[in-house]
Formats: C-alpha cells, sequence, structure tokens
C-alpha cells in the first residue's frame, strides 16, 4: 500500500503444518511472507504493518528473548526490515480480509520454522520429562490449547475464567509437538506441579536459586509464590540462606575524567595469561599478553598502555601477590599512581569496569 492504495497483492495458503500453529505464529507468519514477497519495495524504508491480531502489537514491543521460539525465529527473520506492526479491526481492512478468504491455490512447500527438534535441544529437559507433560497438557490445559490456536480475545472478560491468570503472557505463549511454551519455557499441568515444585526444591539452595532454576525452564501462573510457600518453612533452605548473605554489589562512581581510575586484573584464555586493564570512566579496555605472571611483567605490559593513554591516578587491583608485591607498589608510587587492593571474603567484588 501507498498511503491508501494499493500497488500490489499477494497471497499464499498455509500448509498443513502451518496450519496447526497458533494464531499469533499464523500472523506472523504472513507478515514474514510479505516482507520477502515484497522485498524490492520495503528494503531499507520505514514500513507500517498492519494486522488484525492484537498481541502482535504487544509483542513487537518486548525483546526478541520473550518471544516463543517459533516465533522469535521469524522476528529475526524480519530484523532486515524497518517494520512497525499497528493493531486494526479486521472490519476496518476490507481488501486483506476479502482477500484471506479468496486466496491462490499454491503448492504446499516445507515451511523452515517447522523444525520442532531445534525446540527440544534448547531446552534442558530430558525427554522422559518432555513426554510425561505432554498428556496431562492436553487433558488439563486444553482450554488454554484451544484458545491460542484459535487467537486471544480482544478482551481479558471474553477469555474463559480458566485461561485468564495466562492473560498477561498471551503474546509469549505457544503450542508445539502438543505441548504449551512460554517463550522458552514449559508451561506446566496442574497436577504435575507439585512434582516440579519437589524437583526445584531438591538441592535446598534457598529462595532466589529455586527461583531463578524454574525460571530457565518452566512456567505457570502464581509459580513464585508456591516456590515462597514452599521454601519460606525450609529450615535447610534458610540455613543456606544464612550462610551466603546476599551483599549488595557496590558500584564504582563514575570518574571525572578519563583514564583517571583503571582496574587491572590477570586471566587466562587457551592456556595462555593476560592482563586486562580498563578505564572506569570510558570503560575501554586493553589487553596485553603476558609472557610470565610476575610483577616485573605486568610492569612491562602496563608501560605501553600508559604510554598510549596517560598515567591513571589511581589503579585498582584484586589482592594477587603480584599487585601487593612492594616491586608493584613501588613501581605505582615511583610514577605517582595511588594503587588499590580490592578484595575481601564477604564481599562481593564487582566484575571490572561493568558497573
Ligand atoms: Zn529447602
Amino acid at each position: 500500500m501507498q498511503g491508501e492504495h494499493a500497488i500490489a497483492y499477494a497471497s499464499r495458503s498455509l500448509t498443513e503444518t502451518e496450519k496447526r500453529y497458533a494464531q499469533i505464529e499464523k500472523e506472523m507468519l504472513s507478515i514474514v511472507f510479505s516482507a520477502t514477497k515484497f522485498h524490492r519495495y520495503i528494503y531499507g524504508k520505514e514500513v507500517k504493518v498492519y494486522n488484525d491480531h492484537k498481541p502482535l502489537e504487544q509483542l513487537f514491543k518486548k525483546s526478541l528473548l520473550s518471544a516463543p521460539m517459533r516465533i522469535r525465529k521469524m522476528m529475526i527473520r524480519l530484523q532486515w526490515y524497518d517494520i512497525t506492526v499497528i493493531y486494526r479491526k479486521g472490519k476496518e481492512m476490507q481488501v486483506s480480509d476479502t482477500l484471506s478468504r479468496a486466496f491462490l491455490q499454491t503448492e504446499n512447500q516445507h515451511s523452515e520454522f517447522d523444525r520442532q527438534e531445534d525446540m527440544i535441544n534448547m531446552l534442558s529437559v530430558s525427554i522422559d520429562k518432555y513426554a510425561e507433560i505432554k498428556s496431562p497438557t492436553q487433558t488439563e490445559l486444553s482450554a488454554l490449547h484451544k484458545v491460542i490456536i484459535d487467537g486471544w480475545p480482544d478482551t481479558r472478560s471474553e477469555t474463559p475464567v480458566e485461561v485468564r491468570p495466562y492473560w498477561d503472557s498471551r503474546d509469549q505463549l505457544s503450542v508445539l509437538d502438543g505441548i504449551i511454551y512460554k517463550g522458552l519455557r514449559l508451561v506446566i499441568p496442574p497436577s504435575l506441579r507439585g512434582n516440579m515444585l519437589e524437583l526445584i526444591h531438591k538441592s535446598h539452595l534457598g529462595m532466589s536459586k529455586c527461583k531463578q532454576r524454574a525460571r530457565e525452564v518452566m512456567y505457570w501462573p502464581c509459580m513464585n509464590s508456591d516456590i515462597d510457600s514452599m521454601v519460606i518453612n525450609c529450615t535447610q533452605c534458610n540455613e543456606y540462606q544464612k550462610q551466603q548473605p546476599a551483599e549488595p554489589l557496590k558500584p564504582t562512581p563514575t570518574p571525572d575524567l578519563p583514564y583517571s581510575f583503571v582496574g587491572c586484573d590477570l586471566f587466562d584464555f587457551e592456556s595462555k595469561k593476560y592482563l586486562l586493564v580498563v578505564d572506569y570512566y570510558s570503560k575501554y579496555i586493553d589487553v596485553a599478553p603476558l609472557q610470565f605472571e610476575n610483577a616485573k611483567a605486568i610492569i612491562e605490559a602496563l608501560k605501553p598502555i600508559f604510554a598510549c593513554h596517560g598515567i591513571p591516578v589511581k589503579l585498582r587491583s584484586d589482592n594477587g601477590p603480584q599487585f601487593s608485591s612492594n616491586e608493584f607498589k613501588k613501581f605505582c608510587a615511583s610514577i605517582g599512581i595511588e594503587s588499590e587492593t580490592a578484595s575481601s571474603k564477604n564481599s562481593r567484588k564487582e566484575p571490572l569496569g561493568l558497573s
């Protein structure tokens, strides 16, 4: 369309597999299809896409990472284009609405978004567990399954009651191989939730670790509060929590000038040693290979870096023997650098330069 005038039309029918896609996936597929088809017209231009499926508009505003796997693949495909998706009611789009009922019979090709083995490989769930979730999903989450496939109503109140708790996640839900996903996480049917809670809690890692573990692979509404009520009464978890006080990170205030305050540390990469220097102002990083891991080698590696950027006022390092050695301290003092070693048992050290 240019303004309100149609320039070209395109349509195709869905493959057998695509017919089983969730509504939101079909809608997304239509955008991928038209973008690919009209590539010559739209590439490098700002393009508005009108679509009558409301959750799609929301999906484009969120991070790619929250999208279900198949949708994510389609969105990656659309990264080429400068697309804004705008919701418009079906009845306000007569042309596409009419034509969608009179599509061309095309040959069914294999769709590139059908590979489900990719999905299973990305999950840290065993094949057995996967099969175990499948059958209760069909019996207990059938209403949700239906809504995802048929498309969500426009309002929460039009949604079946048992599906309402999933309303806020509607743009992230998809169905693949009989299992419901929220993004990359499995939606656990009610009868298995107790069992899953036990699994999460098996190692008694305390509240936040339990939640973190669960959030990586599974989802159900109120999962966090279920974990809360399970862990809160557990003596073992509480013990662990006490041993591991959650110390807040202490961010380093950004200095006023570049290269006035730098941090340095050593690291190994492919069995070679390196010195890393970072400027706390610009976050600029220098890396120098080290022949030896002693103070002398570090000093020699620092000299050309300081020759390039200037001598910092302050240098922070860990309490490693090289940095706390007399030789290193003497070197710093000789060129007027105030050296500071930051290390203590109980404080979590801030990663260099990432404050
Ligand atoms: Zn516990």
